[in-house]
């Protein structure tokens, strides 16, 4: 549309928002409401509209479920993307509106025991249900009808919000002592906290990285070791390859989806490849061996311990730089709108994760790009392990993509910006290029 010179504004959609807009904001400034209130009317505004249209169209779906969708990959692709950018603005957007609309003078008025640490622990179980049941249409929606509807997921109504409950759970189980520890270290070292922050994401990661896969995983999945002719072709596989301590399982992910997988996780004791039954059911052996290989790959490499040191870097820059950008906050609200007198207060703990969110979300890209070389690696080693099988490769690549509606190629903004992965043409294109290498 061309932009000229026009008189009336409402004749262009557009132009009328703007107007109005405009118009709003005069207003708000006439009856002399600050700029802070009109961000935090419209962020808030947004979020509310958003979280309304999805609860509509939740229980619409619940009277009339909606017909299946073609499996077109560009257009699952349109729609994940869409949503996700939605969602990741709109999170930005409620979380800022709760911190400058008075989040933190109602936390002071409504979850108050006496004690900073009880404060906090209730304010963050509080605010983990409340995000939880916020975001429930949305995830009903936009994740589970979406991926059934494109005949990704088979899960039914029930067993997802199974899935949901115990997921809030562990959030509240885990939440609440992580944000008193935190009030803790604020109160008694007003200065020194970030740094005793910093430093306890070693130890908490490394308890994550053990109490995970062998007491979390287990309560949404069932893992059990692979048994058979293919588990000793995997075995030799690893033995051949110089590993491996790691056990490797088998786990029922069709529970939750179709698509097919297989990952590394935990460290020490509680290290483990696991193949998702999807993946054995829908694969020809040779097609799981090399998937497998890659996954070796990433045990042989280290890759765990790498993403680990990944997240303790950007997890210090993240509380580090939000500490800041919060304190900044505080120092700049003359006004008083923020409600918070200090930083080190229960009650600005949201205002610290938004921050810290925010400074997250601008890692983001940096993360994803250390992640793509980490898989480039890993495929590497699959190509060395597994000498001659390039093809084996190829066609699982190809399955997977078939399998799991998967995009050739991401728009190169999605994959910069987001993407964990190298694309799957480049990485078919790599196994095609390579030279074939010799059978040991
Ligand atoms: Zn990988």
């Amino acid at each position: 549309m061309e932009l000229k010179g026009n008189s009336n504004p409402s004749e262009k959609p557009g132009d009328a928002i703007l107007f109005h807009v405009l118009q709003a904001r005069n207003g708000c400034i006439a009856e002399n409401i600050s700029m802070h209130r009109f961000l935090t009317g419209c962020f808030g505004g947004a979020a509310g509209a958003y979280i309304g249209f999805r609860l509509t169209q939740a229980l619409r779906a619940r009277r009339d479920p909606p017909a299946p969708l073609p499996r077109d990959p560009a257009q699952y692709g349109r729609y994940r993307r869409a949503r996700m950018l939605i969602e990741l603005l709109l999170g930005h957007a409620r979380r800022h509106a709760f911190v400058t609309g008075g989040g933190a003078a109602a936390m002071r008025r409504w979850l108050r025991t006496g004690h900073p640490a009880a404060d906090a622990a209730l304010s963050s179980a509080v605010l983990i249900v409340l995000g939880t049941l916020i975001d429930l249409p949305s995830d009903y929606t936009g994740g589970l009808l979406v991926e059934r509807r494109y005949g990704l997921s088979a899960q039914s109504d029930a067993a997802w919000l199974a899935d949901r409950a115990k997921a809030t759970g562990v959030a509240l189980a885990l939440g609440p002592a992580l944000a008193a520890l935190l009030s803790l270290a604020q109160r008694r070292f007003p200065r020194g906290w970030p740094y005793l922050a910093s430093a306890a994401l070693l130890p908490l990661s490394l308890l994550a990285n053990v109490v995970g896969p062998l007491y979390l995983a287990p309560l949404f999945n069932r893992y059990e070791p692979l048994q058979g002719a293919l588990s000793d072709r995997l075995r030799a596989l690893a033995r051949r390859a110089g590993v491996t301590e790691a056990a490797i399982y088998r786990v029922d992910m069709s529970r939750q989806t179709e698509k097919a997988n297989a990952f590394v996780t935990g460290l020490f004791g509680a290290r483990r490849i696991v193949v998702g039954d999807t993946l054995l059911r829908d694969f020809d052996d040779d097609e799981i061996l090399w998937v497998v290989a890659h996954e070796l790959g990433h045990d042989v490499r280290r890759d765990v311990w790498r993403s680990l040191a990944l997240a303790l870097a950007s997890g210090t820059l993240v509380i580090f730089a939000g500490r800041a950008l919060a304190a900044r906050a505080i120092a700049r609200d003359a006004a008083g709108e923020l409600g918070l007198h200090e930083l080190e207060e229960p009650a600005a703990i949201p205002l610290l994760l938004h921050q810290m969110a925010l400074v997250a979300g601008l890692l983001g890209p940096f993360v994803a790009a250390i992640s793509r070389e980490i898989e480039w690696g890993a495929d590497r080693f699959a190509r060395a392990a597994l000498p001659g099988q390039e093809g084996a490769g190829v066609r699982a690549l190809e399955r997977l993509r078939e399998r799991n509606l998967a995009e050739d190629e991401e728009p190169r903004w999605a994959e910069l910006l987001f993407s964990s992965h190298p694309s799957l043409r480049a990485r078919i294109a790599a196994l095609r290029r390579a030279p074939p290498s010799q059978p040991r």
